[in-house]
């Protein structure tokens, strides 16, 4: 019977084609729907840029006692196109032996369905302590609904429970920690000419060598940075990665271009701030010297904040009771864990399924693995909110 509502859940939630450029007002009346039918007060953060796009909070128990618990997820699934799927990615199918295959199985729509079983016969006015919900949009292409989420409870003061548990696909394991990253653009500015008369122009193309130079000296710098805490053993290697990902200039090989734009990217180290190193970045930008004629501007496009949750929490213990190994790890990739930090939580990654096979063709979880996150969340819930 359990069996069935949770596969049938998942199929449910696998169905609304959520690729991070659709909306997802379908998926985010689903959750909200059932949850408020347990009780839950909902509530709807919409993205003012971008209709469809909303990130969902599900809040139950009484809001000001201490303690409590986040669960949180991503509505959203990466794309399928050119990947060799052997069904529709959007019908889940079920083999012999135990897979759910569909896109989001793993990442992160199984988790999903897990909470909705695991809290599907909670009595929310037994609760002890607050159990909020947070379903976000756009994880997917750079967290943009929690940075959203968190400016806005930024704004109204609002906070979270400080144990926040993300059911990101870490086939079990505790992770705590993950770099982030900032994109950055750099616009540079000549004249154009005739290219008989290049004298008479100022070349934006040569003007970004010399930008692309001092970014590759700053990189070799930052290679050398250490975060906050040591990076040991099979951690990512220490030092800042600094990436100059794209450029395009110029238009005819006869005219002396005027405009050229690069791209970079960075990753800040766990637990290191991004703003100080925005700074660096555009001091070092500054001091280039760039041919007469041409100047720069810089854009920051994109922060996904990194996270580093210190070592102890209660929802430490909690988890590792259930975590296929005693040893806490990072993520190689970034999650809603670096914004929902800057209100207020420390949230931990943990949950069925594995990272290899998300974002792949016939990405699969299985039952088994869904049938434990069940149990897992209810021994969580009930653990931090204390039901009596
Ligand atoms: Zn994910």
């Amino acid at each position: 019977m359990r069996r069935a509502h949770l596969i049938e859940d998942l199929q449910t939630l696998i169905g609304f084609p959520t690729v991070s450029t659709s909306p997802v007002t379908a998926i985010a009346a689903f959750m909200s729907e059932r949850f408020e039918a347990l009780g839950f007060n909902i509530e709807h953060f919409d993205d003012p840029h971008h209709p469809g796009k909303t990130n969902v909070i599900c809040s139950a128990g009484p809001i000001d006692a201490t303690g409590g618990l986040v669960l949180s997820g991503h509505m959203d699934v990466v794309p399928t196109e050119g990947q060799p799927w052997t069904g529709d990615p959007f019908k889940l199918r079920t083999t012999d032996t135990g897979r759910l295959i569909g896109r989001g199985t793993a990442d992160m729509k199984g988790f999903l369905a897990a909470c909705l079983s695991g809290l599907e016969s909670l009595q929310v006015d037994r609760l002890r302590a607050p159990l909020v919900l947070v379903w976000t949009h756009d994880e997917e292409v750079g967290c943009h609904g929690s940075a959203h989420l968190a400016k806005t409870f930024e704004h109204l003061n609002r906070r979270l429970p400080s144990a926040c548990w993300i059911g990101e696909p870490t086939g079990f394991e505790v992770l705590r920690k993950h770099a982030g990253h900032v994109g950055v653009e750099v616009r540079l500015q000549g004249q154009a000419a005739h290219s008989a008369y290049t004298e008479l122009g100022a070349n934006a193309v040569v003007a970004s060598a010399r930008v692309v130079g001092a970014l590759d000296d700053l990189s070799r710098q930052w290679a050398l940075r250490q975060g906050p805490e040591a990076e040991i053993g099979t951690d990512r290697p220490r030092g800042i990665p600094l990436n100059v990902a794209n450029i395009h200039g110029g238009n005819a090989i006869n005219i002396v271009p005027d405009r050229c734009v690069l791209q970079l990217g960075f990753r800040p180290l766990p637990g290191m701030g991004h703003s100080a190193l925005v700074e660096e970045l555009q001091a070092t930008l500054d001091d280039v010297r760039l041919p007469d004629g041409t100047r720069l501007e810089s854009e920051v496009l994109r922060v996904t904040p990194s996270l580093l949750t210190r070592e102890g929490t209660h929802l430490q213990t909690l988890l590792l009771e259930h975590a296929a190994s005693q040893q806490l790890g990072t993520a190689g990739y970034a999650t809603d864990g670096g914004n929902l930090q800057s209100i207020g939580c420390e949230p931990l990654i943990f949950g069925p399924g594995s990272i290899q096979v998300a974002h792949q063709a016939d990405e699969h979880v299985t039952v088994e693995a869904l049938e434990q996150a069940v149990d897992q969340v209810r021994s969580v819930v009930n653990a931090c909110c204390s039901i009596d």
